[in-house]
């Protein structure tokens, strides 16, 4: 019998924030596939969960993502996180969930936090209907034009952003998208978390000021006519 992949959402911060499922199926697997493996292992001490742990990140994902098919293959259950939130979402979990599809492999989810769905709700903007993004490109021409893209869009549009890059993104959603509503959603569910609702040009000037740190979502109004 090949084994299950289990998809396993963990906390984009405060560790409490984690199912009761996720804690037992970590505990039963024989395996947990993560990215970062000392940094999932403070989360599995935590929970006093000493199941092995093994790594896959972006840059080993394709034969790392091979031998895991194997196992799974071989009839090991396996547990896929991601260094926050849900695998799958913006990380490299996306290609293993893929290969154990083609191998025919059980996928099962086990639904928890996830950052662009934390950042939407808390916005207040519409979210009956809205597109996430992701990353925006690190190159100016390329990410301009992802912008550019999304001119016309009148549902709520959700980025992730890193604090280096936090700066630069927002100058050009002034340029291309203009100067419209916006929520930038800092270091969710931690000590530090912060909701800065503003326009485009108070979010370029509060961070101007205040230099960012930590993990950003932002949320974008869409264009209203
Ligand atoms: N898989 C994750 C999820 O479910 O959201 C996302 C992984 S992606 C590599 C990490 C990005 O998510 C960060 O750079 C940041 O943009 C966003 N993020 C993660 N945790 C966050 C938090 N606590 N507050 C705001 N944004 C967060």
């Amino acid at each position: 019998m090949p084994g299950k992949l289990f998809i396993v959402a963990t906390p984009i911060g405060n560790l409490k924030d984690i199912t009761f499922r996720a804690v037992e199926t970590l505990k039963e697997v024989d395996l947990v596939a993560c990215e970062d493996t000392r940094y999932t292992r403070k989360l599995l001490l935590h929970y006093g969960i000493h199941t092995p742990t093994t790594s896959y990140f972006e840059h080993n994902k394709i034969q790392k993502g091979e031998y895991l098919a194997q196992l799974l293959k071989d009839g090991k259950n396996i547990a896929l996180v991601s260094d926050s939130g849900t695998p799958g979402i913006s990380d490299p979990g996306f290609n293993i969930i893929n290969v154990a599809i083609k191998n025919n492999i059980q996928v099962t989810v086990i639904p928890g936090p996830c950052a662009l769905i934390a950042a939407l709700v808390q916005s207040g903007m519409p979210t009956d209907s809205f597109i996430f993004q992701g990353f925006l490109s690190h190159k100016k021409a390329k990410r301009r034009k992802q912008l550019d893209a999304m001119g016309e869009e009148k549902r709520t549009i959700i980025l992730y952003e890193s604090p280096h890059r936090l700066l630069k993104a927002l100058d050009d959603i002034k340029d291309v998208l203009g100067d419209r509503e916006i929520v930038v959603a800092r270091e969710l569910t931690k000590m530090f978390e912060e909701t800065f609702r503003s326009t485009v040009s108070e979010a370029i000037q509060h961070f101007t000021n205040k230099a960012p740190r930590g993990e950003f979502a932002l949320i974008i109004k869409g264009k209203t006519p």
